[in-house]
Parts: C-alpha cells; sequence; structure tokens
C-alpha cells in the first residue's frame, strides 16, 4: 500500500509523466483482464514512449518554421507529370540521404509546388525525429549578415549545426551583393558533408552567376551543392496559373448554364 502510494510521487521524479497519468487507470483494466505484471509494465513503458515520441514531433515541427498544411497528401501530383510521386514517397520516407549528409535541390519556374514538395518532405523527416529548418533565403542572408557585424557568424552557423537539414527557399529570388554571396557561401561550406541542404530556386545553375556576383565562388558552390545531392526540376505550368484558369473558365461558364437551369426548373 504504502509503496503504491509512492509510486506517482517516483514516476514523476523519473521524468515519467505520461507513466504518471496512466498508472491508474491501467492498473485497473490490468486487474479486469488479469494481466501479467510484465504485461503492465511493458503497456506502461509503450504509452510513455508513444508520448514522447508525439511531443518531440510536436517541437520539431514549431521549431521548424515549415508552411504547415504543406504535405504529401494535399499535393496533387497529376499536375506534375515529370515528377514521380514514388521518387518523393522515398525521399520523405527513407532518410539515409540525410544521414549521408546529401542536398536536395527542386529547380522551377514560380507557382509549380518547389516549396511545398521541399515542405511536404521536411514534415516526413520530422516524423522519423530529425530536425528540420526552414528559411526563406532573403531573410536568413539578413540575418547572416547582422550576424557577422556582430562578429558571432561562427556561433550562428554553429547553432545551425543542431538542424540536420536547412531547407534554403528561393535562392535566387533577388540578385545577392558581395556581402550577401558571401554569407550564404559560408553556410554552403560549414555544412558540405556534414548536413543537408533543400534549396528552391526558380533559377538553374545556368543563371546562379546572375545571384552570386563572384564567378570563382558561385563555381565553388555550385560544386559543394550538387557534390553529392539530388535535383528535381519542375517545368509544369504554374499550379496558381492553372488554377485561376480553371477557376476562370468555371465562372464564365456559369451564366451561359444558370439561365438554361432555371428555364427548365419553370
Ligand atoms: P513555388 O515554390 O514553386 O513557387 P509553391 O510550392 O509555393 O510554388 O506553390 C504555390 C501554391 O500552389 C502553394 O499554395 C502550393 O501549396 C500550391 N501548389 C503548387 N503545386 C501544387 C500541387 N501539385 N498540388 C497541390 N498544391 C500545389
Ligand atoms: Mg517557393
Amino acid at each position: 500500500m504504502a509503496r503504491t502510494e509512492a509510486l506517482p510521487v517516483l514516476l514523476r521524479q523519473l521524468r515519467l509523466s505520461a507513466m504518471a497519468q496512466l498508472w491508474e487507470p491501467l492498473l485497473d483494466l490490468c486487474e479486469e483482464e488479469r494481466w501479467d505484471p510484465a504485461q503492465y509494465l511493458a503497456a506502461l513503458c509503450e504509452h510513455e514512449l508513444n508520448e514522447r515520441q508525439s511531443r518531440r514531433i510536436a517541437r520539431f515541427t514549431k521549431e521548424s518554421h515549415l508552411p504547415i498544411g504543406k504535405t504529401l497528401s494535399t499535393f496533387d501530383f497529376s499536375q506534375t507529370p515529370e515528377i514521380r510521386p514514388e521518387k518523393i514517397e522515398a525521399l520523405t520516407r527513407n532518410s539515409d540521404w540525410v544521414k549521408r549528409a546529401e542536398n536536395l535541390l527542386f529547380f522551377g519556374p514560380s507557382g509549380v509546388g518547389k516549396t511545398h514538395l521541399a515542405a511536404a518532405i521536411s514534415h516526413g523527416l520530422i516524423e522519423q525525429s530529425i530536425r528540420v529548418r526552414h528559411f526563406t533565403t532573403t531573410a536568413l542572408v539578413q540575418e547572416m549578415q547582422q550576424a557577422r557585424a556582430d562578429l558571432r557568424l561562427e556561433n550562428f552557423l554553429a547553432k545551425l549545426d543542431k538542424y540536420e537539414v536547412i531547407v534554403l527557399d528561393d535562392l535566387g529570388y533577388v540578385k545577392k551583393s558581395e556581402a550577401e554571396t558571401h554569407v550564404l557561401f559560408e553556410l554552403i561550406a560549414h555544412r558540405y558533408e556534414t548536413g543537408s541542404i533543400i534549396i528552391t530556386s526558380n533559377q538553374p545553375f545556368g543563371e546562379w552567376d546572375k545571384i552570386f556576383t563572384d564567378p570563382s565562388m558561385t563555381v565553388a558552390a555550385i560544386d559543394r551543392v550538387v557534390h553529392h545531392a539530388t535535383i528535381i526540376e519542375i517545368a509544369a505550368d504554374s499550379y496558381r496559373k492553372r488554377q485561376a484558369i480553371s477557376h476562370n473558365c468555371k465562372s464564365r461558364l456559369e451564366p451561359a448554364i444558370t439561365p438554361k437551369k432555371r428555364k427548365k426548373e419553370e
């Protein structure tokens, strides 16, 4: 009896909060169904592990700053015939490429789903307890430049090491000055063969000299980024544009249909 009274305290001291919550109701079930004590203990441990896993995923999702709702289940692959869904699913479910610190690059015009796919894969990786941090490249460059001005760029880059995957969204959106090029290159060099980068860009490599001002730096950056990388190019028409066209068509058709319908009803 005395031992049972101590149990919730012991469980809390051991930081087994899920077990502390469940031990009593599960004990009733255990007695009702005449479980073995080992069976009872195993069920409690399993519950603790599951709770921890879901708390971890929630924590990783929050710290990732990924766009919410951009998952594989909300991506319509019929709109991008050049992408094999199995390839994207494999990159999402099998995280070996992250363990090998490889990169993933999405190229294509604006609105074709690059950011959506990068986020969908990242969400899938988080489910496997991989830490991801999504950045809009422009915002990250600004942060890095500030860090450099405060003489803490090295520290800033080291802090990013805890993320196995960094998403650089929209690299190439605007032309970079020499100082901006420099910090971006430092990030790429810092993560080379130690951590993965997912890049989305509307400019193919051939046009990267428009992003990075220094040509030798551009070549070195491309070399490092593609050394171990999967490259996915999306050439499809913009999803947004197609949605707008189909919406427009519908609204143009509707007035033609409605009067007929009305006549029938009369
Ligand atoms: P990009 O990064 O290539 O400019 P986004 O990923 O931001 O494009 O896509 C623009 C919008 O269209 C987003 O809201 C995205 O969720 C949606 N979208 C794009 N392609 C698809 C698709 N194939 N299925 C579902 N939604 C899509
Ligand atoms: Mg984008």
